[in-house]
């Protein structure tokens, strides 16, 4: 048996084959083309499947795919996704159809929070939380040792909690305004780094994304160059994220946090922020001994979503 997880997320769609023991066999990634129709986009994802196939002719395939977005893992609907332009269509009987094999979707932080759950920490915390960090910001929930994924499989909309409620706060990809995501999704970084290099064009920032393309390994470059306007943004990062996360704490009493995603690599800038927030809590108890982790698991969303699969096939 083999088992493909495909992380469909605003930037780019990875792709990764594991074995039953959820070895590694291959990986690949491509540029997401949000210029593509719904149909043209699944008959991509059927391509790559079907290039693998041939190197594997004898085995059994599944398919897990973690969309990020509101999507109906038991239907296989995805409803609403607010960085990736195909809504309201059945991805898997599309996906079905193209390529024969079982397939499954679930909301991507769901699929990353299994795979941390389940294989990272070999499910050691029974009540996770786990937040991804990327061009979007998602959750997933582990309670009593079971992925949560709510009534219709929409739990976890994490990064479209309202963390500022002003006039002027900053637009997000779903339309509202003053979501988190809005602040520490990479657009809502970008925003923040343009406007920071324009008010001081001398500084480290304002240099490096002169001379660089944008990532967000330069913001952790400019902070670790002691950069004031790098370090204020990480700060306000973790300010942020630590407000949302703080109610989240209040509402499921988690025994630990994972913080995954490329974003979470700028984790020693913003985490004495997030540290500060669940100090001041007047509720004490269920922020004192809480674990903030950080994700090792290389592409946990494409990883997640092939173990998910596998579980999936296993309990039919
Ligand atoms: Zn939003």
């Amino acid at each position: 048996m083999i088992s493909i997880g495909i992380d469909i997320g605003g930037t780019f769609i990875k792709f990764m084959a594991i074995d039953a023991q959820g070895k590694v066999l291959k990986r690949t990634a491509i540029v997401t083309d949000t210029t593509l129709s719904a149909q043209a986009f699944v008959k991509q994802l059927a391509a790559i499947v079907k290039e693998w196939q041939k190197e594997f002719k004898k085995e059994k395939f599944v398919i897990g795919m973690g969309v990020a977005g509101d999507t109906d893992n038991t239907k296989g609907i995805l409803h609403f996704a607010p960085n990736i332009p195909w809504h309201n269509f059945n991805i898997v009987d599309m996906l079905k159809k193209e390529t024969g094999f079982p397939c499954w979707a679930c909301n991507d932080a769901n699929m990353a929070a299994w795979g941390i759950y389940d294989y990272e920490f070999k499910r050691k915390y029974k009540n996770l939380m786990v937040i991804t960090l990327g061009t979007g910001v998602g959750g997933g929930l582990i309670i009593e040792g079971k992925l949560y994924q709510g009534f219709s499989g929409s739990a976890g909309e994490f990064g479209h909690i309202k963390v500022d409620y002003s006039k002027t706060a900053p637009k997000c990809g779903c339309g509202h305004k003053g979501c988190l995501e809005a602040y520490i999704g990479t657009k809502g970084l970008k925003r923040q780094m343009l406007k920071a290099a324009k008010k001081a064009p001398k500084s480290v920032l304002a240099k490096l994304l002169k001379s660089e393309e944008f990532s967000i390994k330069l913001l952790s470059d400019a902070a670790s160059k002691k950069d004031k306007n790098a370090l204020a943004i990480w700060r306000n990062f973790g300010h942020y994220l630590a407000l949302a996360l703080s109610d989240t704490v209040l509402l499921f009493n988690p025994e630990a946090i994972v913080l995954a995603g490329g974003v979470s690599k700028g984790y020693k800038y913003f985490m004495p922020a997030i540290e500060e927030v669940f100090s001041k809590q007047v509720i004490k108890r269920p922020f004192k001994d809480i674990k903030v982790l950080i994700s090792k698991q290389k592409d946990i969303g494409a990883f997640g979503s092939a173990l998910y699969a596998l579980s999936q096939q296993n309990e039919r």
